[in-house]
């Protein structure tokens, strides 16, 4: 009756792992969602919002609230002055975004540069806007930028490239030197850049965030994504932002206004009260920082081997070439039903299905979870 969009595409891993860990009562350290409660706080203030009456649409950018609290906090971070007013768009969720802003600026036959592997939404977001997807490999197995790879990759017909730091699935943390040389090879060009800062307070070991928006080319080129999702450990909100210049963020607000319009309200103002409180967000380096050592210390004698220790994200890496032979698909899914515990194949990332046998695990999980899942796991010994 109609052609597929998307004829390559199938179900995302992280909707399959989700539902076979559900099949096979298996621990579930696969999809990214912590498995703990949010802040009683926000609750309150979400509650707080309901009664109070701000149940009706928002203004279509965001309630001014939130966008002004979340400039103050841009400041703070990064010394950077970013107007609330024109430069701030609330959306729901930074998967949204991300499609909203390629949907932005992308005319069929462009080609945007990603970096894999690569968060699974980015190469269907391009393809369904005509445009193609030049992917560059992360180098192996620390999964730092290739930066002359990614020279290669530019052509005249390059419209943005797609970064992502700190990066899922590989934990890799963008240094001052990745951002520099970002900006070397982008200036004199028009390329466009995105780049996903969703996990920016997840930072480990004492790492700076390197957002694009403290580099003052970059930031000028730039369409920069978060969630709170992560933020706020509610990554069923699906509420999020877009932080681009005016004139970035006005062509932004002419597509999201057609396809979502707006975000939804009461979240919004719970959200600028919370933020209040920077504390909520500075203590995550430490809060995750704990939750990546239990985890390692928790594996250290099982048969996996870690290449690197997650230097950002709520993901670790984990190769299993002393345990099986299987590509990481078929490990992952004997993993779940065989010792019960859902993890993700990192091959999901790979446009080609490249296979390294890495399997990523979440460790955004109460304790007791990541404790239990060890536990089962020692079959492996
Ligand atoms: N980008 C990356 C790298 C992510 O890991 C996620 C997590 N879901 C998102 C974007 C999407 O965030 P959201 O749930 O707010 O759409
Ligand atoms: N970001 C999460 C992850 O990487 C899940 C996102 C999703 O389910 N679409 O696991």
């Amino acid at each position: 009756m109609f052609q597929s969009k998307l004829p390559h595409v199938g179900t995302t891993i992280f909707s399959v792992m989700s539902q076979l860990a559900s099949e096979h009562q298996a621990i579930n350290l696969s999809q990214g969602f912590p498995d703990y409660m949010i802040s009683p706080q926000l609750m309150a203030y979400v509650n707080e919002a309901m009664h109070d009456g701000y149940n009706q649409y928002a203004p279509m950018p965001g309630i001014p609230a939130l966008r002004n609290i979340l400039a103050d906090k841009i400041y703070k971070l990064y010394q950077v002055n970013v107007n609330p007013e024109t430069e701030i768009t609330i959306t729901p969720g930074a998967t949204y975004a991300i499609y909203t802003a390629f949907t932005t600026f992308l005319q069929a036959g462009d080609e945007v540069i990603v970096l894999e592997p690569a968060y699974d939404s980015y190469i269907p977001n391009i393809t369904l806007n005509g445009a193609k997807a030049v992917c560059v490999p992360l180098k192996y197995p620390d999964y730092a930028v290739d930066w002359q790879k990614v020279k290669d990759a530019i052509t005249v017909h390059t419209k943005a490239i797609i970064i992502n730091t700190p990066h899922n699935p590989t934990g890799y943390v963008w240094t001052a030197d990745d951002m520099h040389m970002l900006d070397e090879i982008t200036s004199n060009t028009n390329i466009l850049i995105i780049s996903d800062e969703v996990y920016e307070h997840i930072t480990l070991d004492g790492r700076m965030h390197e957002s694009v928006l403290k580099y003052e080319n970059l930031r000028a080129r730039s369409f920069v994504i978060y969630s709170f999702g992560k933020v706020f450990h509610a990554t069923g909100w699906k509420i999020g932002y877009c932080v681009a210049p005016e004139a970035l963020s006005k062509e932004f607000r002419k597509v999201h206004q057609f396809i979502g319009f707006t975000t939804n309200t009461p979240m919004q103002v719970a959200l600028a009260k919370l933020l209040a409180d920077e504390h909520e967000y500075l203590q995550l380096p430490h809060f995750f920082e704990q939750k990546r050592n239990l985890f390692l210390n928790l594996i250290k004698d099982l048969p996996f081997t870690i290449y690197q220790q997650a230097q950002g994200s709520y993901f670790q890496l984990a190769g299993y070439e002393k345990i099986s032979k299987l590509g990481d698909k078929e490990f992952a899914i004997w993993l779940t039903q065989h010792i019960g515990v859902a993890t993700i194949p990192i091959s999901a990332f790979n446009h080609d299905g490249k296979d390294d046998q890495l399997i990523r695990f979440c460790f955004a999980k109460k304790d007791s979870t990541l404790i239990e899942a060890a536990e089962r796991m020692k079959k492996l010994l």
